[in-house]
């Protein structure tokens, strides 16, 4: 049997079985090896009856003394008792709702136990406790036991049976996929060691040295994959542009670019004319100009004679570059059109026309710019904003579309190095670490609910003044389980607080509609608050915004507080971010604390790492990474380091691809690749 067979082969697995393992995306001996247990029961403690603690369950090695009995005390409640002994004590053992127990227990005869001390000095009794044979299998005491994700139909027990008889068969068929130069530097635990070791552990020690080499692993190949995604594209471009950022461009600009984007624009431009195709991320803090960036390089497509396309995440983003670059564009006669999935459908029809016979130059949209119905005449460059919700597999999608257009991809979320390895590894990096001149860093408070009166009394001052105020919750509605503050309940006060100013409120829950009619009217100016949750976090562009307001702030990560309090200070003007919690925790105030003390997006995006794990920069939404089977990128950013520094040696040394073992390797490489199940949102 080979780790490619299929799990039928396996003796007890039928069809029923069969099709329940497929729903967990397990078909072969490989992927039931690869399905690791969820967390770990230590049952490893021996102990004598008398040494027994309540409430810390042990393992004990007793006789049945009475035989167990069985009583019905009424419907859904069934105990059965017996009373067990050894050298040190006696004491009684109930199972409740386990009648079966008593079959295989016999009176004289002596079993193993794991289970845990209840009740107290009147009458102890031990309550459910596993009893197994001295000589039965697998065992279930005396070690420590894998616990199985839940699954539908399958019970842990039986998936640890399942992946026994897998792992049996597979005892000489495992190949190290590990090359030779990685195992030779390192000190890893032979791979069908570590597979046997992770799902029947030994000990605590040799379980984490055998997790440590599946990790590796894990994070290895896909830096891999990466590398070799990078290494790969270095070919010819079917977009080779000879003349540079076009004059105009510069000319067009009503004031002066930043040294940083002037780099990042240089680093485009030696791309573009490099004749292979850029393959690019720009990566710079909210407001710091990374869409002039993308201007200057869409000019310089259409200079060379090409298409240009600038994807936006939301609809109401696509419809603000629209606005501010065609603004720039239409005067020096480059035709730009706006295509996103609600344009109705005749408009839409000539949108296509346009951009099929190239007379649409500039083309900015949605993803729904990417669907099969959209025909380009020569699509040159494509700018993704936004980018942390389109991943690694969605840009090999889009590049394999057509022709491998250039591809400059634009991100306002800082992130440490070693997730953006992960995220963009295989992307060359611009990053702009400056902001405009004149712009004042967003003054940061941290308050609590007390200061209300004074917090309104700070509204007014801004309302009076001209300027607009976002008021930002974690929650829609009010729960009286969480009992934080809500959109709705805020939207109603501030009516109420002020009557004379015009308050809109935002939040995922309305219709889309709904929304963009909302963020219209701020935009216009036709609100003065916005009441809003999260959903204004990616790149709303409202100048005349001074006040972010975020109430319970602690219950945000700080990298999102960082992007909220982006939203202000874009025009000019002192801008100011009050966050709003009670949470006393030390912790949770350090935290918030050094939000206030500084604006520099990539020591807030590493402490953030540091103090909550990657979730945040990735929020709940899907981030384009592969599910990895046992790594953890909060837990395990020490190998994730190791396996990168490996991945990018390995690839750096040419490794044949004929030599059977690299071969497997990047097989399974491929496998991860294609496994990896996003979808666009
Ligand atoms: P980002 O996309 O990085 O958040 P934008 O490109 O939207 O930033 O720029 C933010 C604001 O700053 C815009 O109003 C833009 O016109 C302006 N801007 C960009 N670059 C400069 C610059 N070099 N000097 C002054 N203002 C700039
Ligand atoms: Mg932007």
């Amino acid at each position: 049997m080979s780790p490619n067979t299929p799990v039928t082969a396996l003796k007890g697995v039928g069809k029923v079985r069969a099709q329940q393992l497929e729903k967990l995306g397990i078909r072969t001996l490989h992927d039931l090896v690869c399905f690791f247990p969820r967390t770990y029961e230590d049952r490893t403690r021996m102990v004598s009856l008398n040494g027994l603690i309540a409430g810390e369950p042990a393992c004990f090695h007793a006789t049945v003394v009475t035989a167990p009995r069985t009583s019905y005390v009424r419907k859904g409640l069934i105990y059965t008792r017996c009373t067990i002994a050894d050298d040190t004590a006696r004491i009684r053992v109930t199972w409740f709702n386990q009648p079966w127990i008593s079959d295989n227990l016999q009176p004289g005869h002596s079993y193993f136990f794991y289970g845990a001390l209840a009740g107290d000095e009147r009458r102890y009794e031990i309550q459910n406790p596993v009893a197994e044979r001295d000589d039965s299998t697998p065992v279930q005491t005396r070690c420590i036991i894998p616990i199985y994700p839940l699954t539908k139909g399958i019970s842990s027990k039986a998936l640890q049976s399942m992946i026994f008889l897998a792992l049996d068969a597979l005892r000489d068929n495992l190949p190290e996929l590990l090359p030779q130069s990685v195992l030779a530097e390192t000190s890893f635990m032979p791979v069908y060691e570590a597979y046997l070791e992770i799902h029947r552990p030994t000990t605590q020690e040799r379980l984490n040295t055998a997790r440590q080499r599946l990790v590796f692993e894990e994070f290895f190949q896909y830096s891999l994959g990466l590398c070799l995604m990078k290494a790969r594209r270095s070919r010819e471009s079917h977009y080779p542009c000879r003349l540079p950022i076009p004059k105009q461009f510069y000319d067009s600009l009503s004031f002066s670019l930043t040294s940083a984007q002037d780099r990042a624009l240089k680093e485009i431009e030696a791309d573009l004319l490099s004749g292979s195709p850029m393959n690019r991320l720009v990566q710079g803090d909210v407001g710091s100009g990374k869409t002039m960036v993308a201007l200057g390089a869409m000019m310089m497509a259409v200079e060379n004679g090409y298409q240009a396309a600038l994807m936006a995440p939301t609809e109401l983003l696509a419809v603000q570059h629209y606005n501010k670059l065609s603004n720039i564009l239409e005067p020096l006669g480059i035709h730009c059109e706006l295509l996103t999935g609600s344009v109705p459908a005749a408009k839409r029809r000539r949108i296509l026309d346009y951009i099929a016979v190239g007379a649409a130059k500039i083309v900015i949209g949605t993803h729904a710019l990417f669907t099969e119905t959209v025909d380009f005449h020569n699509l040159g460059l494509v700018v993704i904003d936004e980018q942390h919700r389109f991943g690694v597999r969605q840009r090999a999608a889009l590049s394999a579309k057509g022709s491998t257009p250039h591809m400059l991809v634009l991100s306002a979320t800082p992130i440490p190095r070693t997730l953006a390895l992960m995220l963009y590894g295989d992307l060359d990096v611009s990053v702009i670490d400056e902001l405009p001149p004149g712009r004042e860093p967003v003054e940061t408070f941290l308050v609590s609910s007390s200061y209300r009166a004074r917090l309104l009394g700070f509204i007014r001052k801004q309302v009076s003044e001209g300027r607009q105020v976002y008021v930002v919750c974690p929650a829609v509605e009010d729960n009286e389980e969480t009992n934080l503050t809500s959109a709705e309940s805020m939207y109603a006060s501030l009516q109420s607080s002020f009557p004379e100013y015009r308050v809109g409120l935002v939040h995922g829950k309305l219709r889309s509609e709904a929304k963009d009619y909302s963020m219209d009217q701020f935009l216009r100016h036709e609100t003065d608050i916005l009441v809003a949750t999260t959903v204004i976090e990616v790149g709303v562009d409202v100048p005349n915004a001074t006040l972010m307001v975020v109430e319970d702030a602690d219950r945000f990560g700080l990298s999102q507080l960082h992007q909220l309090r982006g939203r202000v200070g874009r025009g000019g003007g002192k801008a100011y971010c009050i966050l709003v919690s009670d949470n006393r925790n030390p912790d949770t105030r350090k935290r918030l604390k050094a939000l206030c003390a500084t604006n520099d997006g990539f020591k807030i995006s590493q402490q953030d790492l540091e103090l909550r794990g990657p979730g945040d920069f990735f929020g709940a939404r899907q981030s384009g990474l592969p599910m990895f089977h046992l790594a953890s990128l909060s837990t395990d950013l020490g190998t994730l380091k190791m396996a990168q520094k490996a991945a990018e040696s390995f690839a750096a040394s040419c490794p044949d691809p004929e030599d059977p073992a690299t071969k497997a390797l990047l097989d399974r490489v491929a496998a991860m690749f294609t496994a990896a199940d996003d979808t666009f949102n």
